[in-house]
């Protein structure tokens, strides 16, 4: 029998990917898969080879967020050839097996957790620079198998808003993440002040600096704050990813800043 133990099959195509970085949340709707997406298009423009898994199982967005709704990936035997965005950038989400988007996603833990890897080991992600994961809110099952499938050099990017519930869960995700055995690669905070499309100016609605203040209190690094823009939410709805399409705006500067210690 020449099937292999599938650990080394794991670890081989893990092997090939030097950076893996989880984007995880507290909670949902702070724009997790926002940044997830952004941060891993930014990349493949800065030209790395990139791939982008979207292992939010309740809820995938990645294929509408990069206009790959509908796209099926090409099977093999025991291997899926994730679907391509461009040269530098490929994705694989739940939401491309899906037959209908709205269905509803009801599995038990140890069937999420077998898809999970199955994600990783049984993809032909082949040779990248970065593997860029957005893993479901919370610190539940699916972050905790999303991070030990991808092992203890997997690094967490952990996205908030500025508000303090939000700032609450933060503190669970980041110590989790340290429980489980891994590190921050740092904070980024989502949603901070109002980019205002009639004067360019950010406006403080909420509070703002929250994550900066969590950040040093918990010795991660602060990766950068991101206004509430509503051209990030149309953009998003659209299928075109803001670092692409605004990458002179001042959001589009902001976002593009958070690879910059990548
Ligand atoms: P999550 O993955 O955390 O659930 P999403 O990335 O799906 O969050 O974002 C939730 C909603 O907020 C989406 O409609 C998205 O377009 C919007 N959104 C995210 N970030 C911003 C932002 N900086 N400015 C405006 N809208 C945003």
């Amino acid at each position: 029998c020449d099937q292999q133990p599938v650990d080394d099959k794991l670890n081989k195509t893990l092997g090939r990917i030097k950076h893996k970085i989880v984007v995880m949340s507290g909670k949902g709707g702070v724009g997790k898969s926002t940044v997830a997406a952004n941060i891993a298009v930014a990349l493949s423009l800065a030209g790395k080879k990139v791939g982008l898994l979207d292992v939010d199982v309740h809820g995938p967005s990645i294929p509408r967020l990069l206009s790959l709704k509908g796209q099926t990936p090409h099977m093999g035997v025991d291997v899926m050839e994730p679907v391509p965005w461009s040269k530098n950038l490929s994705v694989m989400s739940l939401g491309f097996l899906l037959e209908d988007d709205r269905q509803a996603v009801i599995w038990r833990g140890p069937v999420k957790m077998g898809l999970i890897k199955q994600f990783v080991e049984d993809v032909m992600w082949g040779d990248l620079d970065y593997l860029i994961v957005d893993c479901p809110p919370g610190t539940g099952d699916e972050p905790l198998s999303t991070l030990q499938t991808l092992g203890p050099t997997a690094m967490a990017v952990v996205v908030t808003t500025p508000q303090g519930v939000a700032i609450d869960d933060v503190r669970r995700s980041l110590s989790f993440v340290g429980e489980v055995g891994n590190r921050v690669l740092g904070l980024v905070e989502n949603m901070s002040g109002f980019a205002c499309p009639d004067c360019g100016a950010v406006h403080n609605i909420f509070n703002s600096g929250g994550g900066e203040d969590l950040a040093k209190e918990a010795g991660v690094r602060f990766l950068g704050r991101i206004p509430m823009d509503p051209a990030v939410a149309r953009s998003g709805d659209e299928g075109f990813p803001f670092v692409k399409v605004s990458e002179d705006s001042a959001t589009g500067q902001a976002m593009k800043a958070i690879i910059d210690p990548m």
